[in-house]
């Protein structure tokens, strides 16, 4: 499938709202592989695509699940919005034609991000926060990272997820304070003496 026609799939599936982040969020995704020298073919698709199960509801989305054979944590299943990501990755496989895994699995890591993310999955989670259509307290902060220190800007785009989710009183998905503390763990092993690390 070309890029337009998988854009004239999912504008016939996907709110406008949610069709024009995607297009944002492929923008952005293009814009920072071509800064960080990644894949930017692979960027454009993974960004497009990241929210093409965003429109499943929710039984539909467990159904489907079981039959892929992913069987959601209590927290993924207490709030389901967590689910999307993942049923995406097989959403975008089947009926997109995508068969690159390293695409998928950025959209399949794209809501909580997880430790040991490769440079793709982190363009695909900072690009959703970050793409132009989004507005919210902190943004411009995040926004100056994404370009100078993309690890920082994922530390940023959890920390900012982290804060929303307690504010509302809602779970928390370990994934996201697993992604921040990876971050923060490469910065400390990065900037910590040889003979230390050797301990
Ligand atoms: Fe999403
Ligand atoms: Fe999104």
């Amino acid at each position: 499938m070309t890029i337009s026609e998988m854009m004239n799939k999912l504008i016939g599936v996907l709110s406008e709202k949610r069709y024009n982040h995607s297009i944002g969020v492929m923008e952005e995704a293009c814009k920072l592989a071509a800064h960080y020298q990644a894949d930017v073919r692979k960027a454009e698709i993974a960004g497009l695509l990241h929210d093409c199960a965003k429109h499943i509801g929710e039984q539909d989305a467990f159904l489907m699940l079981r039959r892929y054979g992913e069987e959601p944590d209590e927290i993924q299943k207490a709030s389901f919005q967590l689910l999307h990501g993942l049923l995406g990755y097989y959403i975008a496989k089947e009926q997109y034609g995508v068969n690159d895994e390293e695409i998928l699995r950025a959209i399949y890591w794209h809501t909580t991000g997880k430790a040991g993310m490769n440079l793709l999955e982190k363009i695909i989670f900072v690009a959703d926060y970050i793409e132009p259509g989004r507005v919210f307290d902190g943004l411009d902060e995040i926004r100056k990272t994404a370009y100078s220190d993309l690890d920082l800007c994922v530390q940023l785009c959890a920390d900012s997820t982290i804060r929303y989710v307690l504010s509302k009183g809602r779970l928390l998905h370990p994934l996201t304070i697993e992604t921040r503390n990876d971050m923060i763990m490469k910065r400390l092993i990065g900037s910590m003496p040889k003979n230390k690390l050797a301990e």
